[in-house]
């Protein structure tokens, strides 16, 4: 992939209201559509990521991602961190640890109270096979009740590939009904990118995916479409006339950006991720600029 560059700012100059840390790279799954597929790097240095989160200038949304964060055996104590730092942890899992209850009920303790989970065949291990290269259904299903049960609050996310897992939009919607709300859903399309540098699978386009949603939740496109929060990205609230506190909130995110030479629109900007010098460079240009190896 070809390397672009990005700008970077030191942590007191942070303009993000969001950043991304990759606590570690290793990874107990090989998922087909992972963008984060080098084994070959180092866990983040705590003492370094510690320093530079004290030296941010506002409460920031701290997204944990990997590689797989579970598998680092101190991060209840880099949620702890976080939290007393003044910030906010957000864990992006696949899962398969949260299918302990009583790990869960750790980084409850710790502070966490809210994760993305991974769940690209939802309660369906043949499509789990052909994406995620596991049959791990039943943990999943585990990990989405048991943080339920905790209080952690959970963002279902899933990514969409053509001819095989579309009709879950609709699944995940109607189980999205009984959550503790408001419930939260993630769609996004295979971008090429990590291990779909060469993928021969056209990727839904946003305005497919924008159909499946309308199609599922009875909503107008247009109306999806006028909830755009950036270029590559939609946040509508699903449920009309509800209150917030009602809703199930639907994100869609466009990862074919990764395709453009141009990278991106101001609004996207705003999602951060901490560079090998603990610098801060926008998530999307950090990604495409590929300084991971990726
Ligand atoms: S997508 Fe996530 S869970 Fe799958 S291999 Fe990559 S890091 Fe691991």
């Amino acid at each position: 992939m070809e390397v672009v560059s990005t700008t970077v700012y030191p942590p007191e100059e942070s303009p993000f209201k969001t950043i991304y840390v990759d606590v570690t790279h290793r990874c107990q799954m090989a998922c087909a559509n992972c963008y984060l597929p080098n084994r070959n790097i180092p866990d983040m240095d705590k003492s370094r990521l510690y320093e530079m989160l004290s030296r941010l200038p506002h409460k920031t949304d701290l997204r944990l991602i990997g590689g797989e964060p579970t598998l680092r055996n101190d991060l209840p104590e880099i949620i702890s961190e976080i939290k007393r730092l003044g910030h906010r942890p957000i864990l992006i899992t696949n899962g398969l640890r949260l299918a302990d209850k009583t790990y869960c009920e750790e980084l409850h303790t710790a502070g966490l109270r809210y994760c993305q989970l991974s769940m690209n065949g939802f309660l369906d291990d043949e499509i789990y096979l052909a994406i995620d290269k596991m049959a791990c259904a039943a943990k999943k299903e585990a990990a989405l009740r048991n943080c339920i049960s905790t209080g952690i609050t959970v963002s279902i996310s899933c990514i969409l590939v053509r001819g095989l897992n579309e009709h879950l939009v609709a699944e995940i919607f109607n189980a999205a009904r009984s959550f503790p709300k408001p419930a939260r859903i993630n769609f996004r399309n295979v971008g090429a990118i990590g291990r779909n540098s060469a993928n021969s699978i056209p990727p839904l386009s946003m305005q497919e995916i924008v159909q499946l949603v309308s199609k599922a939740t009875a909503t107008p496109p247009e109306k999806i479409l006028s909830s755009k929060t950036a270029d590559n990205q939609i946040r509508f609230l699903s449920q009309p006339n509800a209150r917030y506190s009602q809703q199930i909130i639907i994100k869609i995110t466009d990862w074919t950006i990764f395709e453009s030479p141009v990278l991106i629109d101001p609004k996207a900007r705003e999602r951060g991720r901490i560079t090998q010098d603990f610098m801060l460079a926008p998530h999307f240009e950090h990604v495409k600029a590929n300084e991971f190896g990726y």
